[in-house]
């Protein structure tokens, strides 16, 4: 049996997106990686004896414009919401975003809330539990603290959005 799913990355620029796509793909990491980049992936792998192959689109952050971001989240049946543990802006950015998910898509959308950069210990502003009320709102969701530079819970926060599909499909 195998599994077929497309994701998005969302959230503000900067925030680490693209290298955590770049890691869980190609397991690389880009210091220097073209903020506008908007790309999409493909990667197979096996997670609980099973086959998966997911597109993952890694957006650029243009989703300000909230028709835009209508038309990812259409697209899409999963995703990853990514801030920056040192810097709050971003967070309110995600905060948004998960706000738009919940009143367009509903609160059975698989969401996963990455909070990188955790290799940073020194300029951490972000406390752990920040997105506990959006994770209670949602009913397929969790959060990580990762870091795409030095491959912190990487794959764990994919595998687990692939897990909470699976949760979601069985149960509706
Ligand atoms: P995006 O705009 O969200 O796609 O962000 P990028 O993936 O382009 O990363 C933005 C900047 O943050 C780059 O300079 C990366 O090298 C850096 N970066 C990304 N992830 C991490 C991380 O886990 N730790 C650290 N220290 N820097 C990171
Ligand atoms: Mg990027």
């Amino acid at each position: 049996m195998s599994f077929f799913y497309k994701i998005a990355v969302l959230g503000a620029g900067g925030v680490g997106k693209s290298d955590l796509v770049l890691r869980f793909t190609q397991d690389r990491f880009e210091d220097n990686w073209d903020p506008t980049i908007e790309d999409q992936y493909t990667t197979t792998f096996e997670l609980d004896g099973f086959a998966v192959r997911l597109e993952i689109l890694d957006t650029a952050g243009q989703e300000d414009f909230s028709h835009l971001l209508d038309i990812y989240l259409q697209e899409r049946e999963a995703y990853l919401l990514v801030y920056s543990l040192t810097d709050a802006s971003t967070l309110e950015k995600v905060c948004s975003i998960a706000t738009f998910i919940f009143n367009t898509r509903g609160a059975n959308t698989p969401i996963i809330f990455v909070g990188n950069k955790s290799d940073l210990e020194k300029e951490i502003c972000i406390e752990k539990g920040a997105v506990s009320a959006y994770i209670e709102s949602f009913k397929y969701a969790a959060c990580y603290e990762t870091s795409a530079k030095f491959n912190t819970n990487v794959k764990e926060a994919f595998y687990q959005l692939v897990r909470l599909l699976w949760k979601r499909n069985k149960e509706r």
